[in-house]
């Protein structure tokens, strides 16, 4: 007699094969079928049926054959950059930024609007969003490409991949279901998830930056400090997904109040705000509506004519940072720290003060001391990370996306 759960047991592995294949291609591409039958271990006859239908899909593309070789098995497969892409937004405090991205994740279109964020009603900022991705979308279009998901940044507590609880400096975004407004502001029936900015930009500096293949805690300087932590390859999320909240570590109790309702939290002293009162910057970036990088220009400027109150406010933060991150260390042994997003082009005037608080107070750091990378994406981290999370849901998983592979 036969097992009645034999279909549903063959279905769930085919689905599974399909997103081995793809993701093996993606990860060692270009590969003839021979080659893939090996790095699998599928037979060659499965891995021809599985290839064929990838390719009918616009998910893997053949390349002439190998010299030498004869016929079809020869022909290396690539994954297929003409047609798909995953798209990336970015809601931040003072701009909004959207990026597509091809199945490898290289960047297709980058778009940056300089936005104040803070003084708006979510449901305008929401709208502002809808407006770019549809503009982006259609761009798109006109070139034979199409999107298959929208993931979101957002800088603040996110949960469940839908609802931001909390955003510490974006008033009025408590408890606020982005994912379903975003859909209806689309009228778009495309998957669209919310993670936090810190965690994504996390993950593009492991999957396009300089931390392929560690363990490290990234941190995000923006209007808002934030910490992406990655351990074996993947975001630690914490229970609720609430993880890496650097900007809100204590460095100070007696210190300034924070947008989060606490005193004294890190973003109050290495936050850009916070950096440019230190650094007697006039106005806050706020009034910089146009251009998210002006108020980042005049800081380094100044910092290269070598203003005394400009380092020493960069002196500062250094010192905030490190003492924030040397906590993180001494309690998640993370060897690496990754400075981003606005650290990046700052990152010649912090990294002695954080690696000075490091040597004083993570213990592994007297036998093993901990190592300061400078992000390479920068301030692109988090919406490159968007994006590379919905292409990576399309190579991990490609039926949920094309049933029709499935299908006979
Ligand atoms: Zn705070």
């Amino acid at each position: 007699m036969t097992d009645p759960a034999l279909p549903a047991r063959h279905d769930f592995l085919r689905r599974h094969n399909f997103g081995l294949v793809l993701t093996t291609i993606a990860a060692r591409g270009p590969l003839s079928r021979a080659q893939l039958a090996v790095d699998t271990g599928l037979t060659k006859a499965t891995v021809s049926q599985l290839a064929e239908r990838l390719v009918s899909c616009g998910l893997v593309r053949e390349l002439e054959p190998a010299r030498g070789a004869v016929g079809r098995p020869g022909s290396p497969l690539e994954l297929d950059r003409k047609g798909i892409v995953g798209l990336g937004v970015e809601i931040a405090a003072d701009y909004l930024a959207v990026c597509a991205a091809d199945l490898s994740g290289a960047v297709v279109i980058h778009r940056v609007e300089g936005r104040d964020n803070r003084g708006a009603a979510p449901s305008a900022v929401i709208d502002r969003v809808a407006a770019l991705v549809h503009a982006v979308r259609e761009d798109l279009q006109a070139t034979g490409r199409s999107a298959l998901g929208v993931s979101v940044a957002v800088p603040g507590l996110v949960e469940g991949g839908h609802t931001v609880r909390l955003a510490p400096n974006l008033p009025g975004w408590t408890d606020l279901p982005l994912a379903a407004h975003l859909s209806v502001a689309l009228a778009t029936q495309l998957p669209i998830e919310a993670e936090n900015e810190a965690n994504l930009a996390a993950l593009a500096e492991l999957w396009y930056g300089i931390a392929t293949d560690l363990d490290f805690i990234h941190v995000s300087g923006e209007i808002g400090v934030g910490g992406g932590v990655v351990v074996d390859g993947a975001v630690f999320r914490g229970v609720r997904g609430f993880a890496g909240e650097l900007g809100h570590v204590t460095v100070d109790p007696a210190g300034p109040l924070c947008g989060c309702g606490s005193t004294g939290c890190l973003e109050q002293y290495a936050g850009q705000d916070a950096l440019l009162r230190a650094a007697g910057v006039t106005g806050d970036s706020s009034t910089r509506d146009g251009d998210p990088n002006g108020p980042l220009r005049e800081l380094v400027s100044r910092a290269e004519a070598g203003d005394e109150r400009t380092t020493a406010a960069l002196d500062a933060a250094g010192r905030a940072i490190g003492l924030a991150v040397a906590a993180v260390v001494n309690i998640l042994d993370v060897p690496t720290v990754v400075l981003g997003g606005i650290y990046a082009p700052l990152a010649q005037w912090l990294v002695a003060p954080v690696e000075a608080e490091l040597r004083l107070r993570a213990l592994a750091n007297r036998w093993d001391p901990v190592t300061v990378l400078v992000s390479t994406l920068g301030t692109q981290a988090a919406v490159r990370g968007a994006a590379g999370v919905c292409v990576d849901r399309v190579l991990r998983d490609p039926v949920s996306y094309f049933p029709v592979l499935q299908l006979g």
